[in-house]
């Protein structure tokens, strides 16, 4: 339960970042029935298709990906212009209007979602976050856990090498050898993800190796259960 502070400032007027109409709290009604109808999504990979399509059905994601995959809207308007600004404009206050995309979309689920016991934003490299002064999954993982009742850690998972350059690199075979080891479980946390289930949260999700690598290394820390929980989805 949030102090009464907080849900007072939370029931505040505010304008919306995307259409400009003043709303109550941080949720455009209006945005999030006309830029994020419902739609199926495919649980295995978050593809607007069947709840499961036939790429995942022939892969089940229990080998390397994740127990369930949860997209908020596709990377399209208004929601690409938020994520950018939010990530690239030193705006980490537009978390508060992309954590109730993800949150409706666990709660549209057509199944029931999988147990969570930790939520886990994408680390940033400490050099990055340095430069950025926020991690931006963790700005969302942050509002999104508490209204679920549950909670978000940003101390369980390490990311020790920067993998965002892989945009510069050709070939998916060099970004995956680049990803190889970026991430590890914090020091002293292995008791704290052994046997728990973790929903790790991302904002955007393309080829989905960063959150691959991710998912593995809690996997290697013995975490039983990976879901993703991702804002947006690359069409
Ligand atoms: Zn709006
Ligand atoms: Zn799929």
């Amino acid at each position: 339960m949030l102090p009464a502070v907080h849900r007072a400032w939370q029931a505040l007027p505010a304008r919306c970042p995307a259409c400009g109409l003043w709303t109550r709290g941080h949720r455009c009604t209006l945005c999030l029935a006309r830029f994020a109808a419902p739609q199926p999504r495919c649980l295995g990979c978050g593809m607007p298709r069947h709840v499961w399509c036939n790429a995942c059905h022939d892969c089940p994601p229990a080998s390397a990906r994740a127990t369930q995959v949860v997209v908020g809207a596709d990377y399209g308007l208004p929601w690409d212009g938020l994520v950018s600004r939010l990530k690239f404009q030193q705006q980490p206050e537009l978390a508060a209007w992309l954590a109730p995309l993800l949150a409706q979309a666990l709660d549209r689920l057509p199944v029931a979602r999988a147990p969570v016991d930790w939520v886990v934003p994408v680390p940033l490299a400490p050099r990055r976050l340095q430069v950025r002064g926020y991690n931006q999954a963790w700005e969302v993982a942050r509002r999104l856990a508490g209204p679920l009742g549950l909670t978000a850690r940003p101390d369980l998972l390490l990311r020790w090498r920067d993998t965002d350059a892989q945009t510069g690199q050709d070939g998916r075979q060099a970004r995956l050898a680049n990803l190889q080891g970026a991430f590890m479980p914090a020091p002293g946390c292995r008791d704290l993800l052994a046997g728990r289930q973790v929903a790790l949260v991302d904002d955007v999700l393309t080829t989905g190796a960063t959150l691959r690598a991710a998912s593995q290394a809690l996997r290697e820390a013995g975490v039983a259960g990976v879901c993703w929980w991702v804002v947006t989805r690359t069409p």
